[in-house]
């Protein structure tokens, strides 16, 4: 199968809009991409789990590179894929209604626009000027399939090879945002959002010290940590566990006082720990130190 089509939407052009609008947060783009692919990675994990896919679930690393010859940035994950009929459903139609009011409303608060409109995969154009999908279902059986677009509503879809399960999105960074090709800025940034994501997320390779020079090894690099302190249950975690999962936090601080391990039932869902910092004579103000990870 072969084609081409428009992308559903109410007003003539989103492309531009996002561009134009969302001129502030470009960097935003990549956690977007990354937690589909950790959403598309954990779905298959449940699939596999009540039975409904049953072949060998591998190595389920989420894996960015950069390629700066080609000028692209590429998020590969062994998820569910998609086919299709899916790439029709979830990608191409996209529910866009009085879309201009609300971005002029809301235009420096690209986090808001994205979260309204279930826009977050489309959040690539901001730093892009083509961007490919080339995935394949977990579905037995399923083809290959290969989407591309250039930042108009025009698209194309076609049947491609890949040998593995999963889905590769493939960004072709335009001029004005370089910086998304620094492999030094894109581990920056998925430290900054994507730290604590359930899967694994790898981006390069670990560097080692040997006789007086930086050599890279062949071990990937994984950014996050997918079993923070927080999850865990307090009977596994020392004093110690504590205090250096605080560390990690707030490399400079002083010890904390005291912590409270939360486990919340009712009526919310909430597990965290609450550490509280010694109170000094001079009491500083904490400020940009709140970090909130939610998912
Ligand atoms: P949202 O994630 O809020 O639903 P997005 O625009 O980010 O909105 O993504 C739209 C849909 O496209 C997702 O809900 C998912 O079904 C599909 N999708 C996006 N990325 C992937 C991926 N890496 N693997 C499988 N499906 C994906």
């Amino acid at each position: 199968m072969s084609k081409t089509g428009h992308i559903g939407v109410t007003t003539d052009n989103i492309f531009p809009i996002i561009k134009k609008f969302l001129y502030s947060d470009h960097e935003i783009f990549l956690r977007e991409i990354v937690s589909n692919a950790v959403d598309a990675t954990q779905k298959l994990k449940t699939y596999a789990s009540v039975g409904e896919f049953k072949g060998e679930l591998g190595e389920l690393v989420v894996r960015v590179s950069v390629d700066k010859e080609a000028k692209t940035l590429t998020i590969s994950d062994c998820g569910i894929g998609m086919t299709a009929d899916e790439i029709e459903r979830y990608i191409n139609q996209i529910a866009f209604s009085s879309a201009e009011e609300f971005l002029e409303k809301h235009k420096n608060d690209a986090n808001t626009i994205i979260g309204h409109f279930g826009l977050g995969f489309y959040s690539a154009f901001m730093v892009s000027k083509k961007v490919e999908i080339v995935t394949k279902s977990y579905k037995e059986g399923a083809v290959p399939m290969k989407w591309s677009c250039d930042g108009t509503p025009e698209y194309s879809l076609e049947e491609t090879t890949k040998a593995t399960r999963g889905t590769d999105i493939i960004l072709y960074i335009d001029d004005e945002n370089l910086e998304f090709l620094e492999e030094g800025r894109v581990i920056g940034l998925l430290k900054k959002y994507c730290k604590f994501l359930p899967i694994p997320i790898a981006c390069g390779k670990v560097k080692e010290w040997k006789d007086g020079k930086e050599v890279e090894t062949d071990k990937d690099n994984i950014i996050n940590d997918t079993h923070p302190a927080w999850v865990k249950k307090p009977s596994e975690l020392t004093d110690e566990d504590y205090i250096k999962f605080y560390h990690e936090l707030y490399p400079h601080s002083e010890e904390p006082l005291f912590w409270i391990h939360l486990n919340v039932d009712y009526p919310f869902n909430l597990t965290g720990i609450l550490y509280f910092p010694k109170v000094k004579n001079n009491i500083e103000l904490q400020r940009n130190k709140i970090h909130l990870y939610c998912n």
